[in-house]
């Protein structure tokens, strides 16, 4: 009978255990879709500084580079819905779609939207030995190799695949184009003079320009950046002869399909308090990004906003005729 008494107030105070194991109570895991030390893990890194305590959790980041970043975020699409795994990608959420057939997640239905981060422009940059310093020059010189050129990104429906697709068709040029797993292996190899150019986000090139260690030939926005001072003397490549030149890439927060509403809503309130915390803003600023500070930190509207950004980009990609299997 006393073994009976003591087995059930153990049962009650496992119950009591399980009720108080409220989320989170272990690691939480960012996946970040690229490389290590590229723009994406960048913003991933500097985010899960600020989320670590009004979240209350340690916060992890895994890289899990490939393909575009399509692998990494099938990768989270299949992993458990318990709020421990998470996904940092940006506008290549929407870009994915147009750019393969055989895609191995559904961009609207295999997650949960948690809030839109920042927007951050990008600058197409030459290696060091680039014979052309600014972008009249680069033009006379690609127009002098053609065929010769080639042109680095970090996979279909990267960001920088993005910029680069929108680059060679405006100048109706095609280039020889080199896939990495993140733009900062691509950045290596650019600094090492083992490819040409790159378009790529700010926060990665901005260190870069400003120590002169690579050619700049413009920024990708239609008006010029209001900061840092290192960015905001360079001129648009649409008021240099690409008009309409214009891609600006946005961050974003998911969660597989499933996960528990009360883990979402307590990741989005640290997200929200993230994006406020002056440190977060004082890097993405001196980097170039705009920290989001409108509706879409909420789910609701970031999903619409990546539905509007699929119907964008789609016919765009398709017109110029790309795709993977
Ligand atoms: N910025 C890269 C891109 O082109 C990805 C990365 O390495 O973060 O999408």
């Amino acid at each position: 009978m006393k073994k009976l008494a003591k087995l059930a107030t153990l049962a009650l105070l496992c119950a009591c255990d399980l009720a108080r194991a409220e989320y989170p109570d272990k690691t939480v895991t960012i996946v970040v879709p690229f490389a290590a030390g590229g723009p994406t893990d960048k913003v991933a890194r500097d985010l899960a500084e600020s989320m670590r305590k009004p979240l209350g959790a340690t916060i992890v980041i895994e890289n899990v580079g490939g393909a575009g970043g399509t692998l990494g975020v099938t990768k989270v699409a299949r992993a458990q819905a318990d709020g421990y795994t998470l996904l940092l990608h940006h506008i290549g959420m929407s870009t994915a779609p147009a750019l393969y057939r055989n895609l191995q997640y559904k961009t609207l239905d295999d997650f949960e939207y948690l809030g839109m981060i920042n927007e951050v422009p990008m600058t197409l940059i030459g290696r060091p030995t680039l014979p052309a310093s600014n972008f009249p020059e680069l033009l006379k010189w690609l127009n002098a190799n053609k065929g010769k050129v080639n042109l680095a990104h970090a996979g279909l429906g990267a960001a920088s695949h993005l910029c680069g697709l929108l680059f060679q068709s405006a100048l109706k040029m095609e280039m020889t184009t080199v896939p990495y797993k993140g733009t900062a292996p691509a950045m290596t190899d650019l600094l090492g003079g083992q490819v040409d150019l790159m378009c790529d986000q700010t926060t990665n090139t901005t260190g870069q320009i400003e120590a002169g260690k690579v050619r700049t030939f413009g920024v990708t926005t239609l008006h010029r950046l209001p900061a840092p001072p290192s960015l905001a003397k360079l001129p648009t490549l649409d008021e240099q002869g690409l008009k309409g030149f214009d891609v600006t890439i946005w961050h974003a927060m998911y969660a597989p399909k499933g996960t528990p509403k009360a883990a979402l809503d307590k990741i989005n309130a640290a997200l929200k308090v993230a994006l406020k915390d002056p440190e977060f803003v004082k890097h993405m600023t001196a980097l170039g990004a705009v920290v989001i500070n409108d509706n879409r930190v909420n789910p609701a509207e970031h999903k619409k906003y990546v539905e509007v950004e699929i119907n964008k980009w789609g016919p765009i990609i398709k017109a110029a005729g790309q795709y993977a299997d």
